[in-house]
């Protein structure tokens, strides 16, 4: 009897058309995940299955992958009636419990017993060997039991996977990542939507400090567990922002630098062949996410712009960011360019023409542009580790 992991796909599985395309993807993520170690995947259109000496760590390793709707440690057997009730009965005799309930799928319709009554011989045969009882409706145990046509899979415990699809199956995104709560929460919910990501993150130093910035890699770092491809630009923004800070009127500050910053978004997009950009923004948090800022802020490009919380609570941000283990980090108190020099009275309604007309007063062209051409990406999360907090 041999003991492997069983992997079924989440939502993937509803893609009638595309199916073998996400499914060779989330094996190619899977791949990526697992380099150095000693494994070997079998797939087909319903099922992967993944042989290892070493299933305990892939498992945990597994939990972290879009695209799979659960994981399951089970047993393979030969399609062979005496083989399953032994194997059934021996696998039984090392858990504890007091009712069970076997539930066969004959996947392979040329095994001969019916399911429902295989699954009573099955039972049958536990009740001779363990002290036990059967509930159908609420058993402590529940046995499952495939038979597909190479093997029988016999297993009592299903781990949810995270669903979602497999990361880069839409392509790559931009996000725009501050040291904040919503920005990594919205990064992981594009990543389980199948959008890859790059991060851009604007630094103003010596206003903005180096530790905002290692908090900011070290975020990208989580996320990147779901990812694994993700790297971060990092923009020099100090000089376009004081000319912000120098040229603006004080309520239209941050309004303007926004709009710097998703131009700045754009030219990378663009640069790098991605698709789109995405960010934490949501709907009313700040004056500058009222749905009038939105519309005059989003004016300077035509790129889509995702925004995975815009709909969100506060707490349920938060909620995420503890479950995905952001929150820790994000509530670091290093100061972001957004935060330095904050109006008392940003404009919560601001209007475009005067964006334009304050816009016209400095050269924000020849900025942005040595913002883009003097970006630092950084992508060796691992080897930066020690300097992180
Ligand atoms: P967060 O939204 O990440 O919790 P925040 O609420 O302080 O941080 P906001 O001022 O609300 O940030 O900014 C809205 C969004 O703009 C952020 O979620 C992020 O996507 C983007 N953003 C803000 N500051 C930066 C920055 N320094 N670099 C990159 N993106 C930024
Ligand atoms: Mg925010």
């Amino acid at each position: 009897m041999e003991k492997l992991i069983l992997i079924k796909y989440g939502e993937l599985t509803t893609k009638k058309g595309n199916r073998s395309v996400f499914i060779r993807l989330l094996v190619k993520n899977i791949n990526a995940l697992l380099k150095g170690m000693d494994y070997h995947i079998k797939y087909d259109r319903v099922r992967m299955y993944i042989e290892s000496s070493n299933i305990d760590v892939i498992t945990e390793k597994l939990k972290n992958v879009f695209g799979i709707h659960s994981i399951v440690n089970c047993y393979k057997v030969n399609t062979n009636v005496e083989e399953i009730t032994s194997s059934v009965v021996d696998i039984l005799k090392n858990i504890s419990f007091k009712t069970f309930k076997i539930d066969t799928n004959r996947a392979d319709k040329s095994f001969p017993i019916p399911s429902m009554e295989f699954s009573r011989m099955i039972g049958g045969a536990v009740l001779k060997n363990i002290p036990s009882k059967v509930d159908v409706h609420h058993p402590d145990l529940l046995v499952k039991i495939e038979i597909r046509s190479d093997a029988t899979y016999i297993y009592t415990d299903e781990i949810k996977g995270l669903g979602g699809y497999p990361v880069g199956i839409q392509g790559t995104g931009l996000l725009m990542l501050s040291g904040g709560i919503d920005s990594p929460v919205a990064g992981y919910l594009a990543l389980k939507r199948g959008i890859d990501l790059e991060c851009l993150y604007f630094e103003s130093p010596p206003h903005t400090s180096v530790e905002a910035k290692n908090k900011v890699i070290k975020l990208a770092s989580i996320i990147n567990s779901y990812s694994g491809n993700i790297k971060v630009n990092v923009v020099p923004f100090t000089k376009l922002q004081e000319a912000i800070y120098k040229n603006v009127p004080d309520s239209y500050i941050i309004t303007i630098m926004r709009r710097m910053m998703y131009r700045i978004a754009e030219r990378v997009v663009l640069k790098k062949h991605l698709k789109v950009i995405v960010n934490g923004e949501s709907v009313g948090q700040v004056a500058s996410q009222t749905l009038t800022s939105m519309m005059v802020i989003n004016n300077v490009t035509n790129l889509p712009v995702i925004r995975p919380v815009a709909c969100l609570d506060k707490l349920e941000i938060i909620d995420i960011a503890k479950k995905i283990n952001t929150y820790e980090t994000s509530i670091l108190p290093y100061e972001d360019c957004c935060t330095i020099f904050l109006p008392k009275h940003p404009v919560i309604n601001p209007v475009l023409e005067k964006c334009l007309e304050y816009e016209q007063t400095f050269d924000y062209e020849t900025l942005i542009q040595e913002c883009v051409d003097n970006i630092e990406v950084i992508s060796n999360f691992e080897e930066k580790k020690s300097d992180l907090l």
